[in-house]
């Protein structure tokens, strides 16, 4: 049933296919062909790619050779706008990706795009946002997230990852090269958890399936040895890290990972991270009410940001079955905010999008029974 790795074409990258090519007696050029027709029409299985002769598609198709597109099980619509996708893979393993119709407003070109643009296009959106899975679960145990109560599965493979959004393309019937997406690696997982099927999914989403790295934002929990390595890539995303604490107490109670990457390799690590021209690093900052979103809070956040180019991204907490925090109300947000900015920090609060279909940041857990859960 599950096609051997090597059988599936999504997830291939040039020299990957150039071998297979070769060891077919295939010329070079056959390669470009099978790019094209995987990333960019986006076909489903090997012997619809019309431009290879029909006796190489039979050979494709006779070796077992599948595209490997990922299937769609379920959607679930918000009143936002927002989609929430269940993805399924061949061994039964399913994730969550999102589409979000005009972005969600936290991840704007850097902040400077407070207006969208007119939508010409006739859809109702202008630009979109796709939030994309990089495993099934997560490990990285963080009290206030729902993917953590899943535990992690397995890491997903390049293709999965890619094919991810190509699935989602393929459904709302966008390119990227005339329509402005944008994608956001912060879905279920932990991408520097599964750091090379990531950064190849990056490379063949940026070379073969044309979207920009400077839409792509990635963000890490913090696996500190990472992001030195992630700042060396050629191509590559923004880095958002998430902060969600403002002292090591605090943050090692959230996030036990800070018992083994603290607040000061973090913060060393995103001072010492080579940043582009006018590029910054995105700190996000899930706000818990009594719990991390005093006025003392915001004035620690203020000093470990000291030096670093940053944005912040506050998001008030997406509740939750088994979440044991409140989401503040919105004055001690905008509070939280107003200290942030008067240090001189570019800082916004995060729309959350999908929040009625278990879709918003924290809340991926393949929940299927939406009419049972709780009102939001
Ligand atoms: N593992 C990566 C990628 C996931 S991104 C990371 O942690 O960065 C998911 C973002 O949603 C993170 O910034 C996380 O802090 C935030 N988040 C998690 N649970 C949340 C919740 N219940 N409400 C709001 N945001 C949440």
């Amino acid at each position: 049933m599950n096609p051997l790795p090597q059988n599936t074409l999504l997830g291939m990258d040039r020299a990957d296919l150039l071998s297979l090519m070769g060891s077919l007696g295939e010329p070079p050029y056959r390669a470009n062909q099978i790019l094209d027709a995987v990333y960019r029409q986006r076909v489903d299985s090997a012997d619809k790619i019309s431009t290879l002769p029909q006796q190489l598609r039979a050979k494709l198709v006779e070796a077992s050779v599948v595209v490997g597109l990922p299937r769609i099980e379920q959607r679930f619509l918000s009143q936002d706008g927002t989609v929430r996708y269940l993805i399924g893979f061949p061994d039964g393993q399913s994730v969550e990706t999102v589409w979000m119709p005009e972005g969600d407003g936290g991840e704007a070109d850097e902040g400077l795009e407070t207006i969208s643009p007119a939508d010409s296009s006739g859809r109702g959106w202008s630009r979109a946002t796709i939030c994309v899975s990089s495993q099934v679960g997560c490990a990285v145990d963080c009290q206030f997230c729902l993917t953590a109560l899943l535990g992690v599965k397995r890491n997903l493979s390049a293709g999965e990852i890619a094919g991810q959004v190509l699935a989602v393309l393929n459904d709302q019937n966008v390119s990227p090269q005339h329509d402005r997406v944008n994608l956001v690696f912060m879905g279920m997982g932990e991408p520097f958890l599964n750091y090379d099927n990531f950064i190849k999914a990056v490379r063949l989403l940026v070379h073969e399936a044309g979207l920009a790295e400077s839409r792509m934002t990635v963000s890490t929990a913090g696996i500190v040895p990472r992001i030195p390595q992630f700042g060396q890539e050629v191509i590559r995303p923004r880095l958002a890290i998430s902060l969600n604490a403002s002292n090591n107490n605090l943050r090692s109670r959230l996030m036990p990972l800070n018992n083994k990457w603290n607040l000061e390799m973090l913060m060393a690590a995103a001072r010492e991270f080579p940043l582009r021209n006018r590029e910054r690093v995105t700190f996000e900052y899930v706000l818990l009410q009594g719990v991390n979103d005093s006025r003392e809070n915001a004035r620690e956040v203020v000093e470990l940001l000291r030096g670093i180019r940053a944005r912040v991204n506050l998001i008030a907490l997406n509740p939750g079955p088994g979440i044991a925090f409140a989401t503040p109300d919105a004055d001690a947000v905008a509070a939280f905010q107003q200290i942030l900015r008067d240090a001189g920090i570019l800082t916004f609060v995060r729309r959350p999008r999908g929040r009625d279909i278990f879709a918003a940041c924290g809340q991926l857990k393949r929940t299927v029974e939406i009419a049972t859960s709780p009102a939001l």
